[in-house]
Order: C-alpha cells, then sequence, then structure tokens
C-alpha cells in the first residue's frame, strides 16, 4: 500500500510551502528540473553547475543527441556502437515508414 508521505515544505527548491517546486521560480534555467540551476547536472558528462550548458558539451555526441559518442546507438540499426557508422549501416536502405 502506498500513500503519499508528509512533507514539511511543498516546495523542495526554497522550502517554501506556498507552492510546489515545480512552480518555483528558481528551479533550473537549464532543464528546468526541480533542481536550482547551480545544482544542474549534465546528462551527458555528469558536470554539475550552470556554467557548463549540456547543449554545448564538449562530450556530446557527433549526432546532436544528448549522449556521449560512447553511448551512440546507430539512428538505422539502434546498434549501441560507437565504431559504427551510421552512414554505412546497411539497415539504412531498408528502412519503411507504414
Ligand atoms: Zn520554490
Ligand atoms: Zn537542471
Ligand atoms: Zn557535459
Ligand atoms: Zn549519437
Ligand atoms: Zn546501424
Amino acid at each position: 500500500m502506498s500513500y503519499l508521505k508528509y512533507l514539511p515544505y511543498k516546495c523542495i527548491i526554497c522550502k517554501n510551502d506556498n507552492h510546489y517546486t515545480k512552480d518555483c521560480i528558481d528551479k533550473c534555467k537549464v532543464c528546468k528540473g526541480e533542481h536550482i540551476t547551480s545544482l544542474h547536472k549534465c546528462y551527458i558528462c555528469n558536470i554539475i553547475g550552470a556554467d557548463h550548458i549540456t547543449y554545448y558539451c564538449p562530450f556530446r555526441c557527433s549526432c546532436n543527441g544528448y549522449h556521449t559518442k560512447n553511448e551512440h546507438c546507430c539512428l538505422y540499426c539502434h546498434e549501441p556502437n560507437p565504431d559504427h557508422k551510421d552512414e554505412n549501416c546497411k539497415m539504412r536502405l531498408n528502412i519503411k515508414y507504414n
């Protein structure tokens, strides 16, 4: 059986009880997540800090996805293989939309 635990504050960011965390004006301006901007963590390289912008993360994959090169999955066959080049994928010509 599960029920909501009583929380002393509705907002876990600024510790106020007159608004919920999702409505807080102090929540992360980078990802709109429920933490203050200075505690934002890049979900690509896990660096914490507001001056590191995930969009410009140097570890970001060249496919423009939000993951590292090593986590890249082929866009066509979805194989998680960084050495496999998407443009050489044999599945590329077999894609059918139905
Ligand atoms: Zn708040
Ligand atoms: Zn954030
Ligand atoms: Zn990063
Ligand atoms: Zn990628
Ligand atoms: Zn592939």
